[in-house]
């Protein structure tokens, strides 16, 4: 993408309503722009970052053996009332009536709709085990949206719906669930720990949460030190193999790790030496849920048993904060500068920014690259506007690329362009064709 002929709103100032330096960046680098309290436009760049935290939940779901669907926003309230909900969600759930008088609301989570699916066409035990997910935007009336889009009335969720014969074989999909959500959230150069929690309105009897910590995460948590050198990194895990799975869980969830909701200071002494307790704050990025019959009870989802008996299927929700994870990340991710986002999210592979725009051979040789890059898979923007060598390096910095070639004559003159990496300010010179192929490799692509 060419800068000149791109949509990047970038605002000088800081936005006064910002309280927290994600939404601040958010602003300013021309990401978002709020419709109504709560409720915002993802303008191009927010957009593409989304889009790619899109991608990779998408590619982890499948790679478990989850199969995605699309579900409406807008939903009747019949099956609402049939699981009992629609009295209980309280104030958070948007109601409205349509022409004809009937009950609508918007989708604030979907247990109720999935399960009807799954009743109409679901008989047997041998069509288990099965796992529906779609990302659909939700609305929860919050009482009080804030922090941008960490907090938002309108919000994107991806929400996954496991259906099976026991419970055993449900705790198993529990657990593949936290695997590929550890995964995920690697892949978004994240830290999101699983904390032991509460379900909430959603109810149930296993639950677990995933915080990322951050000074303005609105949870409190309590947890064993030990815990931040856990990776779950490149492991080869086969989703069918409970063994493996359960090994998984029970690493990254034996050591003490609370929010305040199931935190008990008592056990945290007992289980935690005193040199490792730490107490700090996070962001919640996700939830798995095991709920049993609750829903597939009172809503007639049963199947046949092996025994030829009609039981009614054990079931979890697992949800991951799509929107919020981009605050989430940037909160995890920034200096004083801007935003620095992890190569597997960045909304551009590198910049391009050209110091002296007009010069016949600056011009040639940020074409060339811009053309070297595209050729081999990766999306460079370029910074081609006739503004200062200044300007331009606050925008790259503020947008937060990793990587940023710089290309201007007096370089040239011997042959170099400068590829510097945006979070630890390091720059080398090299010829044009070596920094191609030095981001080729950083992104795992062949320069040829
Ligand atoms: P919270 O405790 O933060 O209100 P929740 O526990 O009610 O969230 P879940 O039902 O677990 O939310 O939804 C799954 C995920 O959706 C959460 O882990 C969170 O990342 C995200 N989420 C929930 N509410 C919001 C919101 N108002 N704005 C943005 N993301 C949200
Ligand atoms: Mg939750």
């Amino acid at each position: 993408m060419r800068l000149s002929r791109y949509f990047l709103p970038v605002l000088k100032e800081n936005p006064a309503e910002a309280q927290i330096v994600s939404h601040r960046y958010m602003l300013r680098a021309g990401m978002i722009k709020q419709a109504a309290a709560g409720i915002y436009s993802w303008l191009p760049l927010g957009f593409k970052v989304l889009r790619k935290l899109e991608n990779i939940i998408h590619e982890e779901q499948i790679r478990a053996g989850h199969i995605p669907i699309q579900m409406p926003i807008l939903q009747s309230a019949e099956l609402w009332r049939e699981s009992g909900r629609y009295d209980d969600y309280g104030e958070e759930m948007l109601r409205m009536k349509d022409r004809h008088g009937r009950d609508m609301l918007y989708t604030p989570t979907a247990e109720e709709l999935v399960t009807d699916i799954f009743r109409a066409h679901v008989n047997s035990y041998r069509e288990l085990p099965l796992t529906l997910y779609q990302i659909q935007w939700k609305f929860r009336d919050e009482i009080r949206p804030r922090f941008g889009v960490m907090r938002g009335r309108e919000f994107l969720m991806k929400d996954g719906y496991n259906f099976d014969l026991t419970k055993e074989d449900a705790l198993h999909a529990y657990n593949r669930h936290l695997v590929s959500y550890l995964r995920t959230y690697e892949r978004m150069g994240l830290q999101a720990i699983p904390m032991r929690a509460d379900s909430g309105p959603i109810g149930g009897d296993d639950t677990h949460e995933f915080l990322v910590l951050a000074e303005t995460g609105e949870s409190e948590v309590f947890y064993d030190s030990a815990i931040t050198d856990l990776r779950f990194g490149n492991r080869d895990i086969d989703y069918d193999d409970r063994a493996a799975c359960a090994a998984v869980l029970e690493e990254f969830t034996s050591r003490y790790a609370r929010t305040d909701e199931t935190h008990v200071e008592a056990e945290f002494h007992a289980q935690v030496p005193e040199a490792r307790r730490r107490q700090a704050r996070g962001i919640e990025v996700g939830q798995i849920f095991y709920f049993g019959t609750k829903y597939s009870e009172p809503m007639g989802a049963t199947v046949v048993n092996e025994k030829g008996e009609r039981v009614p299927v054990h079931m979890g929700s697992h949800g991951i904060g799509v929107s919020r994870l981009v605050g989430a990340i940037i909160e995890a991710s920034h200096d004083d500068r801007g935003i620095i986002w992890p190569e597997g999210v960045t909304p551009f592979h590198c910049g391009i920014v050209n110091l002296k725009q007009g010069d016949a051979a600056a011009d040639a040789a940020c074409e060339s690259l811009y053309g070297a890059l595209t050729a081999i898979g990766l999306e460079p923007l370029y910074d081609d506007r006739d503004e200062r060598a200044g300007a331009k390096f606050a925008t790259m910095d503020l947008i937060g690329l990793p990587w940023r070639i710089t290309v201007g004559p007096r370089g040239l003159r011997s042959g170099v362009v400068e590829l510097t990496s945006r979070r630890t300010g390091e720059s080398e010179a090299l010829r044009p064709e070596e920094a191609v192929e030095r981001v080729a490799r950083i992104y795992g692509k062949a320069a040829d």
